[in-house]
């Protein structure tokens, strides 16, 4: 995964260097790509106010462990080392550790952890800035940074936009709309070439992943479930309805499936048609990348 795609999907805004900053519950974790072994893996580190006892460590590596996340302490600056290189990270694996990054605020904010906010140069308050030095970036002046440099900047912490409740309802109902669109074709062709339409329910995914896109929503796992869930029920909506063309053309239920042939009509009709759903929504899938800002 690169680097980017990777601080996308943590939410984390990215540094002049690869190098991120990351706001979980107010605490700032910076990530660097570190070497680990034989492979570059994450590294997320963060400063903190207090001294971090060895006890603590060992009690956070314990809810740490099951995330194959390594835990140390320098002069106060919390460490994780991800034993996972970034090369071959899945979306999935950076998704958990965003809930590692959860778990671990969670930890310091149970312990009353602070982290430091004069500015790391001259010590004074009124941070605007992010110097970024060995690792770990600590609040500065940007006034203060020529001093140094060879330090990278970022301006000081801004919370991450929170999902835009607007973009999500346009994305519903542009997705909802553009389904019922594309399923035109299908609805066309249940009418004058039945034996054809439901290789067209391929389009009904395509028109909610469009939709969804340009509605330019946040997009996540939970989009695709729950663009599965308006694909198939329109879908099987369209399908009912067109069984139920067939079976009053032939005078009723009774007639209609009294011809064993009418049945496995029925029943190819709709496995056939639930396919065209599940490929299309594989194939029109990469249209619409994860996007999570
Ligand atoms: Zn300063």
């Amino acid at each position: 995964m690169q680097i980017n795609t990777f601080l996308e999907t943590l939410r984390f805004r990215q540094d002049q260097r690869s190098s991120g900053i990351g706001t979980v519950q107010n605490y700032h974790f910076t990530f660097f790509p570190g070497s680990y072994g034989y492979s570059v893996v994450p590294y997320f580190t963060l400063p903190l106010n207090e001294p971090i006892t060895s006890d603590w460590i060992t009690l956070l590596q314990k809810a740490l462990d099951a995330f194959d996340i390594v835990v140390k302490n320098e002069n106060d600056v919390l460490i994780l080392v991800v034993n996972h290189s970034l090369a071959f990270m899945k979306p999935a694996e950076a998704l958990r550790l965003s809930q590692a990054l959860e778990k671990t605020a969670g930890y310091l904010k149970e312990n009353n952890f602070t982290q430091p906010q004069l500015c790391s140069i001259c010590g004074q308050s009124g941070c605007d800035a992010y110097d970024y030095a060995h690792g770990v970036h600590r609040p500065c002046h940007r006034a203060c940074l020529p001093e140094k440099p060879d330090s990278g900047t970022l301006s000081h912490p801004e919370p991450l936009p929170a999902e835009d409740l607007g973009a999500r309802i346009l994305s519903v109902i542009l997705s909802i709309s553009l389904s019922i669109v594309f399923s035109i074709p299908a609805i066309v062709a249940a009418i004058y070439y039945p034996v054809f339409y439901t290789f067209l329910l391929i389009f009904i995914p395509l028109g909610g992943i469009l939709g969804t896109k340009w509605g330019r929503t946040n997009v996540n796992s939970r989009t695709f479930r729950d663009l599965n869930i308006q694909s198939y029920f329109l879908g099987i909506a369209l399908m009912a309805w067109r069984l139920n063309l067939a079976i009053a053309a032939q005078g009723g239920i009774g007639t209609y499936f009294a011809h064993f042939a009418n049945l496995g009509a029925s029943l190819l009709d709709f496995a056939v048609g639930s396919l065209a759903i599940t490929a299309g929504m594989a194939l029109f899938r990469a249209l619409l990348p994860v996007r999570k800002l």
